[in-house]
């Protein structure tokens, strides 16, 4: 640090001064930024340095580690970074350090002027002024640099970043730049070593030359989402995986890409294998990282991905992004719906992929994720289609693992089978309770099993598949043939009179009693009108909305089924016999009891005793 030249004055540029003013006198949010901008500029000096060495013969230094050193001391308050990038000439330390580049600068500073205190100091990146954020920490700076060309001087640039700043030539031996200066009181704990580590590792971590803190290093993980895809290996990704995350399993399956076009960016992204710690409860929570040249900008940015793909991890690098750029620019930026749209169209596509090579682990998928992904249907129409296919359910003729598609299940359909059939459910185990079932599956005909609370509400978006409606079991309408005609049930005059006695009993519990052709074990059952929701869906909708009204249900009545054929008998022996009713009301309170919605217990069991009471009556008689 020799002086070998004489020291010149130099006035800051207006704009420059202007702007040094707003960076000491505004209180920045968060101080910490200058370091990262201080390594992002040694990184890009290295970065040029290693290009020049592959196509310059000539350069100072060419032996020269490529790497950062930072050295602080809290005793003397002090910051050093220095690298062996490219340096700076003395004139490029005038017109660089000095000046503003970027047109932009001007105009900012107007629109700051105008808006008097209410900076918003995180655009100042965007022009490319973020070395002079080093005036936040401290009252004075100084620059050591030697460019790499065989025959330039060294300089140092030295400013208190008020008025003017001074250049002179000195000796410097080896190539690159040297920033040091003393922190102010209230930012000394920039001189602390493992505050310094701490935020390398939030902003810089994969910064692609070594950095030092004291000696020690601190970045260790590679970027790998910026190297070609054949030159990492699927451990590195695993590990790269399990850094990001602090999940300790490897991840389901990963894409790594990259897009040049419109919007040019670096990708490595993850399906985890189950939702990791917090999932649930904080869904933004570090879904991708953006960064931009390898330096961290920010998490969890909620306009990167669509709701239903947060379960998406990992990193996407772009230049299209300057380091400094706002939360609210990003938002509003029309790259990032650009970024957005092309995530969403990759994922889907490897989704689909990984649906075709490797069922388990789509599964896998389906069973973690996919309650959220099927949410995609209600919000992301332009993909409802692609969404669709992906959707995978249980169904009644596949055993408990398995999972079918709905192309698959329409291509298993039966040659007189017009309609999708399936039934909602909170459970598989909780269908052995529902008689509406019993058609379906003495006759082979599918049914799609629903269990997801989702499901009631993504159903009627479905809508139909391959020009096939879905229609739920639960539903009056349902569309059933009986292959043969049952000689055995009632006639149709008996019928009737039993279904009138019914209505009356039942009065406007019941919105209708008719004949069933859905049952085959169980003597009535509960339906849902033409317009009315099946029962599970109301389940649902009740909790969605507490002022939801369920709609009255239709009663069907097996006129095949032993009791209601004695009913039957008994109604016609003596209409006046009043354990008729009992027996209407206690197979009404049964259809309410399967579908979980008895309000009245005690009713119930009051029906049943007198029951009981009675046949015990009959039994001990006939006895004697
Ligand atoms: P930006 O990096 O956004 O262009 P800066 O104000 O941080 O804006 O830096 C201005 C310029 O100064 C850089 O573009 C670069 O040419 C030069 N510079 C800054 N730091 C270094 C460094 N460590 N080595 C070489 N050149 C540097």
């Amino acid at each position: 640090m020799n002086e070998s030249g004489h020291r010149e004055e130099f006035e800051f540029v207006a704009e420059i001064k202007q702007l040094l003013n707003i960076i000491i006198n505004s209180l920045y949010t968060h101080p910490e930024i200058f370091i990262r901008e201080l390594i992002s500029n040694a990184s890009d000096a290295l970065q040029k340095i290693r290009f020049k060495r592959l196509t310059e013969p000539n350069i100072l230094s060419p032996e020269a580690e490529l790497r950062i050193d930072i050295s602080v001391d809290p005793q003397a308050k002090s910051f050093k970074i220095e690298d062996t990038g490219i340096g700076m000439t003395k004139s490029e330390v005038i017109s660089q350090i000095g000046t503003i580049a970027h047109s932009g600068t001007a105009n900012f500073l107007k629109n700051l002027k105008n808006d008097g205190t209410n900076v918003d100091l995180n655009l100042i990146g965007k022009f490319g002024v973020g070395f002079y954020s080093v005036f936040m920490v401290t009252d004075e700076v100084i620059l050591e640099t030697r460019s790499y060309l065989p025959n330039a001087k060294g300089v140092r640039w030295k400013s208190n970043g008020i008025e003017k700043y001074y250049i002179e030539e000195i000796e410097r031996p080896h190539r690159g730049t040297l920033i040091y200066f003393t922190l102010k009181d209230e930012f000394k704990e920039f001189s602390d070593a493992e505050k310094v580590k701490e935020i390398i590792k939030k902003y810089s971590n994969f910064v692609d030359f070594p950095i030092y803190v004291n000696n020690e290093k601190v970045n260790t993980i590679d970027a790998l989402w910026r190297k070609k895809k054949e030159d990492v290996t699927k451990e590195e990704v695993e590990e790269f995986y399990k850094f990001i995350t602090n999940d300790n399993k490897p991840p389901l399956s990963y894409m790594h890409f990259s897009v040049e076009g419109n919007v040019n960016f670096f990708a490595l992204l993850f399906i985890p294998e189950t939702p990791p710690p917090q999932y649930w409860y904080n869904f933004f929570e570090k879904s991708i990282s953006l960064y931009s040249n390898k330096i961290f900008i920010q998490d969890d940015n909620p306009e990167i991905l669509p709701e239903y793909l947060r379960f998406v991890r990992g990193v996407l690098d772009t230049d299209d992004f300057p380091l400094n750029i706002s939360r609210e620019t990003i938002q509003s930026s029309p790259i990032i719906q650009k970024i957005k749209q092309i995530l969403t169209a990759k994922i889907l596509n490897h989704l689909e992929e990984l649906s075709l090579n490797d069922t388990e682990k789509y599964f896998k998928f389906i069973q973690n994720f996919g309650q959220i992904f099927k949410g995609g249907i209600t919000i992301d129409y332009g993909n409802k289609d692609k969404i669709i296919n992906l959707l995978r359910f249980q169904s009644t003729l596949l055993n408990d693992n398995d999972m079918t598609s709905l192309k698959d299940y329409v291509s298993r359909m039966k040659e007189d089978q017009k309609v999708i059939y399936y039934v909602l459910a909170d459970s598989r185990d909780s269908l052995i309770r529902n008689p509406n079932l019993e058609y379906f599956l003495k006759n082979n005909y599918e049914v799609l099993i629903m269990t997801d609370p989702i499901d009631a509400l993504i159903v009627p978006l479905i809508g139909e598949f391959d020009g096939k409606p879905l229609k739920s079991i639960d539903k009056v309408d349902v569309d059933i043939k009986k292959d043969t005609e049952d000689t055995d049930k009632l006639e149709p005059e008996t019928a009737n009179m039993l279904f009138e006695r019914f209505k009356k009993v039942l009065g406007e519990r019941v919105l209708n009693v008719q004949e069933s052709k859905r049952l085959v074990e169980s003597p009535v059952t509960l339906v849902a009108p033409y317009f009315g929701q099946d029962p599970h869906s109301e389940k649902i909708f009740k909790i969605i909305d507490k002022n939801y009204q369920k709609s009255k249900k239709i009663l069907e009545v097996n006129t095949s089924h032993p009791i209601i054929k004695n009913i039957a008998a008994l109604l016609k022996k003596d209409e006046t016999n009043q354990t008729i009713d009992k027996i209407i009301e206690q197979l009404f309170f049964q259809t309410l009891v399967l579908e979980g919605e008895i309000d009245n217990p005690a009713e119930y069991v009051k029906n049943m005793n007198e029951l009981l009471k009675e046949i015990t009556e009959v039994i001990i008689k006939q006895d004697n």
